[in-house]
């Protein structure tokens, strides 16, 4: 089939995930249809080559058509693609649990789906642990203001985006937020705006972790977890944290009986320099949820890591259970996927392959500073954001309606660019395997496309 009947029959029968049904079915829009992928590049039906600007949502780490993970899930598909994990077990699963925990000191392995499977395995967890255990009061998360932690109704209870769960505010069960610890937007800071990452000049006297002190106190005996997203809260626009944050809020959260939940989907497998971002700010938190990056960004799956302690919480008569799980919970092809996503990170080397790619990342991306519109660019490991502002003196932002890192990556499209942003802050996560060459080409073709739009304004 063509790649234009294709689209014809998109159009006519398929709902895409956060679009804008009227933008998707105006005649004039073309949408790209991807027919293959090699490394950093997506090629589309007609042949067409772009950069994969987002590594496929967060996802993809190694570049796509990787022989180790393609061969790994072919030979997988050989023996058997999926059995039920209810009361079976098969050796991918084990295997994996085995190398998850002896990487990131954690216990035990829950697998799921995706990332929103992976945090809600996590707060059924914790909610169940505390009621079976002697403290059922014990059943407020409080979370992070703009987090977002998957869009099942109780991820979304976790979540704090106005924009993703305004319209189901009615539905979602009540928690509590403190203040996301974003330096650039913090109110708390005192210093003139600069043309560097706000964090670096920020002044300030850690207001966030007094606030979320504040928050523990006063939710008390009920707090059941403090659920946060280390140091980059994504889809809150990629707001990072100031280096530190984590670390002075975690023994808080210990000495108020709280459990920590670390949501790993973005930030897991390197994204920001080592396996786990936690481990940068010192912190071993209680669970951790994977998704995203855990397969390579080949199958969907998803993993929920605990502890000991915790799993002794569900042991005893039937009724102490965790009934939970789904069809696919540990499905084969995943876990081998996983397996050999894991195998690259020792052969290839892949965390010193992060750095070397990060500090290219950094460098290219000061060229964005000429931009007058530039109030901030960020960056951790291979995430870097740009966020465009009316006034770069006084942080003056565009109004989402405007939806400026929209149009800019439309641009960008046409350049031989695929990424996504939000409102007014520009994304780019280059699969680790990007070479130097392409992350520069990149950072080129994002410049030009700001330009372009920046013009017309
Ligand atoms: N947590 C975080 C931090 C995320 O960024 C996302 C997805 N963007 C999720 C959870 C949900 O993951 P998924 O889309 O795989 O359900």
């Amino acid at each position: 089939m063509k790649g234009m009947d294709l689209a014809e029959l998109d159009r006519r029968h398929v709902w895409h995930p956060f679009t804008p049904l009227d933008e998707w079915l105006d005649p004039a829009f073309a949408p790209v249809m991807i027919a293959s992928g090699r490394g950093a590049t997506l090629v589309d039906a007609e042949g067409r080559e772009y950069l994969d600007g987002n590594s496929s949502i967060w996802t993809n780490l190694h570049g796509h058509g990787h022989p180790r993970l393609t061969g790994a899930i072919k030979a997988q598909l050989d023996r058997i693609s999926h059995s039920s994990y209810l009361g079976l077990a098969h050796e991918p699963g084990a295997r994996l649990a085995g190398e998850l925990c002896r990487r990131t000191g954690f216990d035990r392995v829950f697998y799921s789906d995706d990332g929103s499977t992976a945090m809600e395995a996590a707060l059924k967890m914790v909610f169940q642990y505390f009621r079976q255990n002697g403290a059922p009061e014990r059943k407020t998360f409080v979370s992070l203001g703009g987090g977002y932690h998957g869009d099942t109704v109780g991820a979304m209870s976790l979540g704090r985006s106005e924009g993703f769960h305004a319209t189901f505010g009615p539905l979602l069960f009540p928690g509590e937020k403190t203040m996301s610890p974003g330096c650039y937007r913090c109110p708390f800071n005192r210093a003139k705006a600069e043309a560097e990452d706000a964090r670096i000049y920020r002044r300030c006297n850690w207001e966030c972790v007094g606030e979320a002190e504040r928050k523990l106190e006063e939710v008390g005996p009920q707090m059941a977890a403090f659920v946060v997203e280390p140091r980059v809260q994504g889809a809150a626009g990629m707001v990072m944290h100031p280096h530190g944050y984590l670390e002075r809020v975690a023994p808080l959260v210990r000495a108020a009986g709280a459990l920590l939940i670390a949501d790993e989907v973005l930030t897991g497998f390197g994204r920001t320099g080592t396996l786990l971002a936690c481990e940068q700010e010192k912190v071993s938190p209680d669970l951790v949820a994977l998704a995203k990056g855990l397969t390579g960004g080949y199958l969907p799956m998803g993993a929920t890591l605990v502890r000991e302690k915790l799993v002794d919480g569900f042991r005893g008569p039937l009724e102490r259970t965790f009934f939970h799980g789904h069809s696919y919970t540990g499905n084969q092809l995943g876990c081998a996927a996983a397996l050999a996503n894991l195998e690259i990170f020792d052969e290839e080397k892949t965390l010193d392959a992060v750095a070397a790619r990060a500090a290219t990342l950094r460098e290219a991306s000061r060229v964005f500073w000429r931009h007058a519109k530039v109030g901030d660019v960020r960056q951790e490991g291979l995430i870097l954001a740009v966020e465009l502002v009316r006034d770069r003196a006084t942080r003056e932002p565009f109004p989402a309606g405007d939806r400026l890192a929209h149009r800019i990556n439309e641009e960008a499209r046409g350049l031989g660019l695929l990424t996504r942003g939000l409102g007014g802050t520009l994304f780019l996560l280059p699969p680790y395997c990007a070479s130097d060459a392409e992350i520069a080409r990149m950072i080129e073709i994002l410049d030009r496309a700001i330009e372009m739009v920046l013009s017309k304004l």
